[in-house]
């Protein structure tokens, strides 16, 4: 199907934002280097181009930046709730003015499209700290007894697919509950976490309760085993949340863990289709995929398999992917070269094994990383791409005939994030939401967020919730 009308470029103004040559770390209250001078750069995905060079800290730095949050840590937390929430009232404000700014810089350091970063990542952002203000001092009548007290210094590790809506997961709930925090971008994606160092300077928060180190593994690794950290929150990958519980494991340390998934996305054959179709593209190629919890296995009833697909071929040919800063863009680049082989040596294996490969014509531009949306069919239950999570713009196809083996299905895995139930009947949802063992499921719908609700796994998804009454639990002494 061609399209009728061929776009003109609609391209965001990558102007708005100043990106300076370097930048330092954040650590109490001011940019500084490297106390071994190490620097690192960060580039733009969908270009290669340089964006910036990057303090990279070290043990010292880990050293001086715990300390800080240390020494803030009593009188932040001595603070009444009440001014607190000014502060979380005043980022929040600060981050809606300078969206545009965030959302551009956000979308070159990453790759995801303009329409994802200003319409979905910092509209949340903001709301994360606007919901948290207002916890901030009616932590007494969250049901965690009459006076709830915070941990401590909070060391907060994140990955690099949402960079500064994972910073608000962290460092919102963190700051309500009265915790100061040093806090590890991804080393891909650190420009919108020293932004917002410069909007807590701005909005005058005092010095030392929020750090920032940019750095690598090496630099998360030594943050989590300091002696001087009372908690650990960590968002990545299973293999890196495994090694930091077994650092953590044996000292007073408190953890929560946000890790990988493989959800599935059940539809049945009384669902309505063409909306169906929406949510199984949103819920895999929104941001491009690299999403912990995207619908990445879709579970069909057999008698709809071959009209779904059909119709979800259709509509993939009509997604434009390309030039992230254009406004058309519906699939960005993705975020590194070693995520694209990661992603390019699965979906080998799904070719080998004897899944069936589609993906609809599209041109992939010369520079830069990019994956075209694809779609496996005939997949079984034994292949690495039902099984391992791809962490890219990749779905694989399943089938079932009854709600029972859809139900063995979606839980046969070693995930348990999220999952999503199609079907017009509200009782066979709420049948089949009990039954699925993912600690979000959504219905008629996918990737829906929302700071009030919960959001967090089972099995080796990991363990805590974020957001909502519950993520408050993971900052707080009970
Ligand atoms: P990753 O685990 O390699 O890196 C995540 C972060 O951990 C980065 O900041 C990295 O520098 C740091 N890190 C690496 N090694 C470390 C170590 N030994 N000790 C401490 N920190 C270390 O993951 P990634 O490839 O950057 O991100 C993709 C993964 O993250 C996917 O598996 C995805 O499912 C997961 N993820 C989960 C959620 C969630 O909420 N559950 C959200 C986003 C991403
Ligand atoms: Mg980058």
């Amino acid at each position: 199907m061609s399209p009728i009308f061929e776009y003109a470029p609609a391209p965001e103004s990558r102007a708005v934002v100043d990106i300076a040559p370097s930048y330092g770390l954040f650590v109490d209250g001011e940019f500084r280097e490297a106390a071994d001078g190490r620097v690192f750069k960060t580039v733009s995905p969908s270009t290669e181009e340089v964006l910036a060079e990057v303090a990279h800290a070290g043990a010292e730095d880990v050293d001086a930046a715990v300390a800080a949050a240390r020494r803030a840590f009593g009188p932040w937390s001595a603070l009444p709730g009440s001014e607190r929430a000014k502060y979380l009232f005043r980022i929040a404000r600060i981050i809606q003015e300078r969206s545009r700014e965030l959302a551009v810089l956000e979308t070159l350091d990453n790759g995801k499209p303009i329409r994802e970063t200003r319409d979905v990542d910092l509209p949340l952002v903001a709301a994360h700290f606007f919901y948290h203000a207002g916890w901030a001092d009616k932590l007494s009548h969250a049901g965690f007894g009459p006076d709830p007290r915070p941990l401590g210094v909070a060391g907060q590790v994140i990955p690099w697919n949402f960079p500064l809506l994972m910073l608000a997961w962290k460092i919102a709930p963190a700051l309500a509950c009265g915790n100061t925090v040093v806090l590890k971008p991804a080393e891909t994606t650190p420009l919108s976490a020293l932004f917002f160092a410069d909007v807590c300077r701005q909005a005058g928060l005092p010095k030392g309760v929020v750090n920032i180190l940019t750095g690598d593994g090496s630099t998360g690794a030594a943050l989590v085993a300091h002696d001087g950290i009372d908690k650990v929150a960590f968002t990545g990958s299973t293999a890196v949340g495994k090694r930091i519980a077994r650092t953590v494991a044996g000292t007073a340390k408190r953890l929560t863990l946000e890790l990988g998934g493989k959800g599935a996305n059940i539809v049945f054959d009384d669902a309505p289709i063409d909306q169906a179709v929406e949510g199984i593209v949103n819920g895999i190629y929104f941001n491009q995929g690299q999403v912990c919890c995207a619908g990445s296995r879709l579970l069909v009833q057999e008698s709809v398999h071959d009209e779904l697909m059909e119709a979800l071929k259709r509509r993939l040919a009509t997604l434009r992917v390309g030039d992230p800063l254009d406004k058309n863009t519906d699939i960005g680049a993705i975020n590194s070269a070693e995520q694209l082989a990661r992603i390019t040596e699965l979906v080998d294996s799904g070719e080998a094994e004897g899944a069936v490969r589609w993906s609809p014509a599209c041109e992939l531009p010369e520079r830069g990383w990019w994956f075209a949306p694809t779609i496996f069919t005939n997949v079984t239950q034994a292949h690495r791409i039902a099984r391992e999570e791809i962490f890219g713009p990749v779905l694989s196809v399943l089938t079932f005939r009854t709600p029972d083996e859809a139900v063995a299905k979606a839980n046969n895995s070693q995930y348990g994030l999220s999952a999503g139930v199609w079907t017009e009947k509200g009782s066979r949802i709420l049948a089949v939401a009990d039954k699925l063992r993912a600690g979000v499921v959504w219905a008629n719908t996918f990737n829906k967020f929302d700071p009030t609700s919960p959001f967090g796994g089972y099995k080796e998804s990991g363990f805590g919730r974020e957001g909502g009454r519950h993520g408050l639990e993971a900052y707080l002494d009970v």
